[in-house]
């Protein structure tokens, strides 16, 4: 399947020959072993890195809850209790450190608290986990205070926080939180995008406009892809109204903007193609064409997904690094959720491409990033990865997908 893909050599392999379909399996099996060695190798690495790391950075994105998270994935991968009980540590770490400044999973205290809220909770400590749930909730406060200058946007705004909500209610069980409050982050995200929609006259053509520091961006981290995600979230509950009057045309609005390579600009007022990352370009756009395809059940979603799956597989291996945010394994997850909108194996390879690229880690002189260790930046995001790629039909982007 790695070294020799293509689909029609894969069915030949798999229809004619038994022992041909005996080396594929060996194949696949080596190729997972490889993969799991990596992913320790990599954990050491990272380990003895993090002691240098910034003790008081709390965050998802770059600090020690966004550890906790990868710990969290390798418990639910292996269901080694060692894992989990890292985790625990990671983010009892994050939670000593929140400072009030910001409410999303990815940058603020929701996310040590969501993350806090579903350690405790798989290992019974019902006090902790609840304790861990209040504060989430009462961050409600400043998410919904019509005077607070909060963004809409998934790392710093609403819609970080509307994820958090949406986290726990999956890990933990629907009564983790009200419907109520759900619904209230919800509307607050949608008055925001009507308001300045009308405000800059776009009301018929992008009924749900959003802005981050004065731009309009399109990406999954700061923009319109990334809200609307989170919006047409089956576990969100919008109204099917809401999601046709609404949503539907915002998302024909964004699909408008693709360029001719089939990638899109990282914000409206921004023509260059040249940001093919999760956090700006085609790679985040995916999630939300896919979203798109599944709620409405329009094919023209689907094709439009794929073609960003082919701007990926053309340009997607990323100087930038390995990360989540913009690098190669923040690409490889937008490979496999195509791969599960489509089940086809093609894109499963690919994914796997992009794995292998990333087994040799530090070896393509990328530029290092800040946080070099951490789930959005660095290495953590990389084995989080590469775990999900050798068992991908539960694959899941962290902090973003659901
Ligand atoms: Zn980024």
């Amino acid at each position: 399947l790695l070294f020799s893909y293509n689909s029609q050599n894969y069915k030949i392999q798999t229809q004619n020959s038994k022992k041909k379909t005996t080396s594929l399996i060996c194949k696949i099996d080596a190729f997972q072993k490889k993969v799991q060695s990596k992913i320790t190798d990599l954990l050491q690495q990272m380990e003895e890195g993090l002691k240098t790391a910034d003790p008081h950075d709390f965050s998802t994105y770059t600090g020690w809850s966004g550890i906790a998270l990868l710990y969290l994935q390798l418990y639910r991968a292996t269901q080694e209790a060692p894992h989990l009980q890292r985790a625990l540590d990671y983010v009892k770490r994050a939670l000593r450190n929140l400072n009030g400044r910001r409410v999303s999973f990815l940058c603020g205290d929701a996310g040590p608290l969501a993350v806090g809220a579903v350690v405790h909770h798989h290992l019974k400590n019902q006090t902790e986990s609840q304790e861990c749930l209040t504060k989430l909730l009462q961050l409600q406060r400043s998410v919904l205070s019509p005077d607070s200058d909060i963004p809409d946007e998934l790392l710093y705004g609403r819609a970080g926080y509307l994820y958090a909500l949406l986290y726990v209610s999956k890990e933990i069980g629907p009564d983790a939180v009200d419907e109520a409050t759900i619904a209230k982050v919800v509307t607050a995200v949608l008055e925001s995008g009507k308001n300045l929609s009308k405000e800059e006259k776009k009301a018929e053509r992008c009924p749900l406009l959003y802005e981050w520091h004065k731009k309009q961006y399109l990406g999954a981290a700061h923009g319109l892809a990334g809200i609307y995600y989170m919006l047409m979230q089956p576990s969100a509950k919008v109204s099917q109204d809401t999601l046709n009057e609404l949503l539907r045309p915002s998302v024909d609005y964004v699909r408008h903007k693709k360029f001719r390579s089939g990638n899109y600009p990282s914000s409206l007022s921004n023509e260059t193609d040249r940001l093919v990352h999760w956090c700006h370009g085609a790679p985040g756009v995916l999630h939300m064409l896919i979203m798109t395809h599944k709620v409405f059940k329009d094919e023209k979603y689907l094709r439009d997904a794929a073609e960003c799956g082919e701007v990926i597989w053309q340009r997607g291996l990323l100087r930038k690094g390995y990360g989540l945010c913009h690098g190669t394994a923040g690409n490889g997850y937008a490979l496999l959720s195509l791969y599960h909108a489509t089940q086809d194996k093609k894109y499963l390879y690919r994914a796997c491409k992009f794995a292998e690229w990333c087994l040799d880690y530090g070896t393509h002189g990328c530029r290092i990033p800040d946080r070099p260790y951490s789930l959005f930046e660095g290495m953590a995001g990389a084995i989080h990865y590469l775990s999900d790629v050798i068992q991908p039909e539960g694959s899941c982007f962290p902090a973003f997908e659901l």
